[in-house]
């Protein structure tokens, strides 16, 4: 039988409802929540996620602010809008897009940012609230995006082996840390580019979130019959079939499908959670600004 899908897109559309509600409380006691996005460079790509950030803003009704540079934008004039964002009164979230240009110090810039503010959740602040098991905060988006995503499809994970496939600082390594907290519980093994026998680590895993940033690394032996897949990847690969001459690919291959139980798509998985969650996160911040300003 082939695996469920764990349909991101579905469950991303169940979280904006719930927000549509807080934004309109929101409103009601006269805030609206703000978010800023600040881009540096032409990368297409880039610009294709920030529009579709600032249009699901515009759906929920998020005011947004979109500042976009050139790519030899000096870091001080990053670091100068940075501060500035950070006293702004009616500003709830700064995300700065990545990449940012080489010559740009990316988390030292990110490190700017006010921790209330940190709607991606990259802060050491807010990252180190994670470590100490604090889940209540300002939470990386993909990777609550992927945790928000199997309890909507009640998927356990209480007492299970998980394998997170990357140890990066924005998705793995968080997403590790999220698994193996208390109410989660599952026991968790991070693999990386130096993991020995990484077909039989991930053969282990009753749940597998893949978040390696290659296309269709995973293959069907790596994964144990029935178990739940999770593929974080989005990678542009060359088909000369499609008429812009590529596709997007996850990390998985699609003949997963017949292996796992449950397998989340991309498009249409983590994806459209990782934007639901980084609207959460605003929306959570302009809340906070209506208690006052504190969590
Ligand atoms: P990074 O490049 O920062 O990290 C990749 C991780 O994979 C690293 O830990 C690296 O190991 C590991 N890795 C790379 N190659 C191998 C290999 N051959 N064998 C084992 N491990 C390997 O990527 P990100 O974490 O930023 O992103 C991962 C993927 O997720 C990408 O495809 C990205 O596009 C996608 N993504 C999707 C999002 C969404 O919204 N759906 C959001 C963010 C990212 P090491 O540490 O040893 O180098």
């Amino acid at each position: 039988m082939p695996a469920q899908r764990l349909d991101g897109k579905a469950c991303a559309s169940e979280v904006e409802t719930a927000l549509l509600e807080r934004v309109n409380a929101l409103k009601t006691d006269g805030i609206v929540p703000h978010l800023a996005v600040l881009i540096v460079g032409d990368d297409p790509a880039s610009h294709v996620y920030v529009n579709s950030k600032v249009r699901m803003c515009e759906r929920l009704g998020i005011r947004s602010t979109h500042i976009a540079l050139p790519a030899d934008t000096p870091e001080e004039t990053v670091r100068q809008h940075v501060l500035a964002m950070n006293e702004q009164k009616d500003l709830d979230g700064i995300l700065i897009q990545s990449p940012l240009p080489a010559h740009m110090d990316e988390e030292a810039l990110t490190d700017m940012i006010r921790p209330t503010k940190d709607v991606d959740g990259f802060h050491p602040q807010n990252l180190g609230r994670l470590v100490q098991g604090r889940t209540d905060g300002m939470l990386p988006c993909t990777p609550s995006g992927v945790m928000r995503m199997l309890d909507w499809a009640g998927i356990q994970l209480k007492g299970k082996r998980a394998v997170v496939l990357g140890r990066s600082r924005i998705v793995g390594m968080p997403a590790a840390l999220l698994l193996a907290a208390r109410g989660a519980d599952a026991t968790v093994t991070v693999a990386h580019s130096k993991t020995e026998d990484l077909p039989l680590v991930c053969a282990e895993a009753d749940v597998l979130v893949a978040a390696v940033g290659r296309p269709e690394m995973v293959q069907p032996e790596w994964v144990k019959p029935g178990a739940v897949v999770v593929d974080v990847g989005i990678n542009r690969v060359e088909d000369a079939t499609r008429e812009r001459g590529w596709r997007l690919a996850g990390d998985v291959a699609p003949e997963v499908e017949n292996v796992a139980s449950w397998l989340s798509p991309v498009p249409g998985g983590v994806g459209p959670m990782t934007i639901a969650m980084l609207m959460e996160n605003t929306v959570r911040s302009a809340e906070w600004r209506r208690a006052g300003g504190t969590e």
